[in-house]
């Protein structure tokens, strides 16, 4: 694990359902034509951390409750569904899932849809309600030194390896 930020030379992660792929909880996507000319002669890695932990598509909603992903990672937090049932231990198989391919991939960098319980950068929901916070396989990629980013970047960072 790193503290450092890698950003600007390598791979980049993207939250698949951005790139296209059905795998959002409602079967949708969320594609973000946008991202072509962010993502122009960089190695991409799409993944859907959700559908890694074995999830499915669709499946219920679910919101962090008690902590940001962070606390879950830490064992401070957990992930509930729709029903009421926790599935901290889905989300986090699919983080270190994620994790996995992007590090043997050489990401630097992920571009990611925020909001989401799994990749939210900015802002994720958390008992209820939309607060700052990140979720929970942004949180484990930031702690691999990898630079995450919302999906309304304009341009990748020009930073190289620290
Ligand atoms: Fe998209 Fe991430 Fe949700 Fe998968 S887990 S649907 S990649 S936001």
């Amino acid at each position: 694990m790193s503290d450092k930020v890698k950003a600007g030379s390598g791979a980049v992660v993207v939250s698949a359902c951005l790139l296209g792929r059905r795998c959002r909880f409602d079967g949708r996507d969320k594609f973000t034509p946008e991202l072509g000319v962010v993502l122009e002669g960089r190695h991409i890695i799409p993944v859907c951390p959700e559908e890694l932990g074995g999830l499915g598509t669709p499946r219920p909603a679910c919101q962090l409750q008690g902590g940001d992903g962070g606390a879950v990672l830490d064992g401070r937090a957990t992930m509930v569904d729709i029903d009421g049932k926790d599935r901290r231990a889905e989300f986090l198989k699919g983080a270190e899932a994620a994790l996995a391919e992007a590090l043997a991939g050489g990401a630097t960098d992920a571009i990611l849809k925020d909001h989401s319980p799994s990749c939210a950068v900015r802002q994720v929901y958390r008992d209820g309600a939309l607060v700052d916070g990140q979720g929970v396989f942004t949180a484990l990629l930031q702690r691999h030194g990898i630079a995450v980013h919302a999906e309304n970047i304009t341009k990748m960072p020009s930073r190289r390896r620290s």
